[in-house]
């Protein structure tokens, strides 16, 4: 984590996906999705723009989530600046990441690795 050259080093609890368990999760949003893809065809009207949205739908997010690594459940990210504590909430996250210092409202940049 830096801020204009000065860096510091945050606490980060993730939680990392297999390539197993990806491919699961992957194979459920997609099912999840086509589900709803075959409920609407039975809908009059909507189902001509409903069954072709969602089979796309179901292919676009299976790719996202399988391409999901890890997810960060909760972050300390102290500011170097100015020392103030920095939190993350649970979320999908890709380095790096830009968040703003709550206290000082400077720029910080927090790397790691995937
Ligand atoms: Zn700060």
């Amino acid at each position: 984590m830096s801020s204009d050259g000065r860096e510091g080093a945050g606490k980060f609890l993730f939680h990392t996906w297999t390539h197993t368990a990806r491919i699961s999760r992957a194979i459920a949003v997609l099912l999840m999705i086509w589900g709803g893809m075959i409920v609407s065809v039975f809908i009059p009207g909507l189902h001509l723009i409903l069954v072709p949205l969602l089979f796309v739908a179901g292919l676009v997010g299976a790719v996202l989530i399988y391409r999901q690594k890890q997810m960060l459940l909760k972050g300390e990210a102290p500011c170097p600046a100015c020392g103030g504590e920095n939190s993350l909430a649970k979320q999908a996250i890709r380095f790096p990441k830009q968040i703003q210092c709550v206290k000082c409202g400077v720029n910080l940049s927090i790397t790691g690795s995937e």
